[in-house]
């Protein structure tokens, strides 16, 4: 999609910091980390979580979850533990409509939810 900055990095016309890819799914690190390890897991193709979570686009969401699992064993927090999160919409904050799983972790997370 035209003008997408998560499109744009999957594509290498803007910089990202990629720890991994696929063919189906770019994971790359957060620009304004929340946690030591904060990383975006991103289909390659636009999918926008309000219009797009559809069953037809099932194999994206597993695409996304299996790449998680990868990325955690790359960043060797699988064993320890992360947080997987996706925020869909206005009151989650979400600020990219390109469909991105949020990946942190690298210490103990606390709590899961805002006050
Ligand atoms: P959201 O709030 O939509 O779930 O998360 C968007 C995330 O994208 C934020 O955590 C923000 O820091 C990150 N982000 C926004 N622009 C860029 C960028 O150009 N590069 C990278 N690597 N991350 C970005
Ligand atoms: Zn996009």
């Amino acid at each position: 999609m035209t003008g997408c900055i998560f499109c744009r990095i999957v594509k290498g016309e803007i910089p990202g910091q990629i720890v991994y890819k696929n063919a189906k799914v770019t994971a790359f690190r957060d620009i304004n980390p929340k946690a030591p390890i904060h990383i975006l897991i991103v289909p390659n193709e636009h999918v926008d979580p309000k219009e797009d979570l559809k069953p037809e686009n099932v194999a994206v969401m597993a695409d996304i979850f299996l790449a998680a699992k990868e990325v955690a064993k790359l960043e060797n927090i699988d064993e320890r533990g992360f947080r997987l999160l996706i925020n869909v919409g206005a009151d989650a904050g979400q600020e990219v409509d390109h469909l991105h799983m949020h990946l942190f972790g690298g210490k103990r997370l606390g709590p899961m939810v805002c006050e």
